[in-house]
């Protein structure tokens, strides 16, 4: 039997061991959280109060002196470097749903002779949302794939975009993104990615993968603090023939020349739209600081390990819950899920003896680790109070 001693051990032996030092944590609690909200990291005070300096000292002239006119272009560089991107690529704004929105329009108008938008019907409300209000605006039809079933075996020559979630957000199950932005483009149409819930756990390889366009969140994983800018991600080979449905001045070819006729700027400053939330953007930078040096292939084997031992502990302790994740490390994400029966009475005390986790309808409760906050022992004590809590 596994004892607590060893999984300390295991985590005098973790070579991301030190990086929890880069994030605020409250006492006394598992965080077990980050895919909803990731936790503070150390600079992202100090980030948010200089920009708040810089705006009182340098007033209008810190757009350009600041350089908080190009923060989306440069912070979606640095972000492109955790999605396997050439940084020009990436650019952090607004989010997931108006990004999803714009990218969505754009890949539908590069497949004119298509008529179908494929989605499972487990993605995220979101988007689901977009993608049948894209489709009306659209004249092109949902084809929604029943859950369980492999999105996959649903393609054929009317796709127009496939919109794909690289991992359940209920389940964490993952979708592996080579082979099946192969398989959409080898039915002739296009692969939307949403790495919302896979960012900065999993290993993303957007550019050797061939996917063209994708978006994700920074306040999940990525640690950039409640409502911080989403990302997107257009590759190279389609951003000049991309048209957004929400153009405005910021992604206009010259903003200052305040000109009557729309021209797109070239690059992929062309799905900006309005001004951005600089304050928020700067709390994303410095979740990015707390990003140097991560090696994600190390993250990600910590992650199957915290996993695999969570799964395993619930096994043998805690005969009421059922694993609703796949079993298999290689096709999960960073989250494990169970199912109780009356898993939506039991959260808020499991949340009150210091487990903070998720609740999802109906019956699912949902762990997310973060690996560079979240250690062995931790997984310990977490599954110590599900038994005690869950009977
Ligand atoms: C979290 C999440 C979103 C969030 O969208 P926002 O518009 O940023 O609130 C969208 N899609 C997925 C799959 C998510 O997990």
């Amino acid at each position: 039997m596994l004892t607590r001693d060893d999984l300390a051990a295991l985590d005098g032996a973790d070579p991301l061991a030190g990086f929890r030092e880069r994030f605020d944590l409250p006492e006394g609690i598992v965080y077990l959280d980050g895919n909803s909200l990731g936790a503070r990291p150390l600079g992202a005070p100090d980030s948010a109060s200089a920009l708040l300096g810089e705006w009182e000292e340098d007033l209008i002239a810190g757009w350009q002196g600041r350089g908080w006119w190009d923060l989306p272009v440069r912070v979606g560089g640095r972000i492109a470097g955790l999605l396997g991107a050439a940084p020009h690529q990436v650019i952090c704004c607004d989010t997931v749903t108006v990004n999803l929105y714009k990218v969505l329009h754009a890949a539908v108008a590069l497949r004119p002779d298509r008529r179908v938008v494929l989605l499972r019907d487990s993605a995220f409300p979101t988007d689901r949302y977009v993608v049948e209000s894209v489709a009306r605006s659209t004249g092109r039809a949902v084809r929604l794939v029943p859950r369980g079933e492999d999105p996959l075996g649903h393609l054929d020559g009317d796709i127009a975009v496939a919109v794909l979630e690289h991992s359940d957000f209920r389940t964490g199950e993952l979708l592996d993104m080579g082979p099946a932005t192969a398989s959409v483009h080898a039915a002739g149409g296009l692969a939307v990615w949403d790495l919302s819930h896979t960012a900065g756990v999993v290993p993303i390889a957007l550019d050797g993968d061939g996917a063209d366009f994708a978006v994700g969140c920074t306040y999940k994983w990525l640690n950039g603090g409640p409502g911080s800018p989403a990302y997107l991600f257009a590759a190279e080979r389609h951003l000049d023939a991309s048209e957004q449905p929400v153009p405005g001045w910021l992604s206009h070819a010259d903003p200052f020349a305040m000109t009557d006729d729309y021209r797109p700027h070239p690059g992929i400053r062309r799905f900006l739209t309005g001004t951005q939330a600089i304050l928020s953007m700067r709390t994303v930078e410095a979740a990015l600081d707390a990003y140097e040096g991560v090696d994600l292939h190390e993250v990600r084997a910590k992650s199957m390990q915290l996993t695999d031992l969570f799964v395993r502990l619930i096994d043998e302790r805690c005969p009421g819950l059922e694993v609703v994740s796949p079993r298999d490390a290689f096709r999960r994400s960073s989250q494990v899920t169970v199912r109780h029966p009356r898993a939506r009475e039991l959260h808020p005390g499991i949340v009150g003896s210091g487990v903070v986790g998720d609740f999802r309808e109906p019956d699912l409760l949902r762990f997310g680790f973060a690996p560079l906050y979240v250690g062995y022992t931790d997984v310990w004590d977490a599954v110590e109070v599900l038994a005690a809590v869950t009977g």
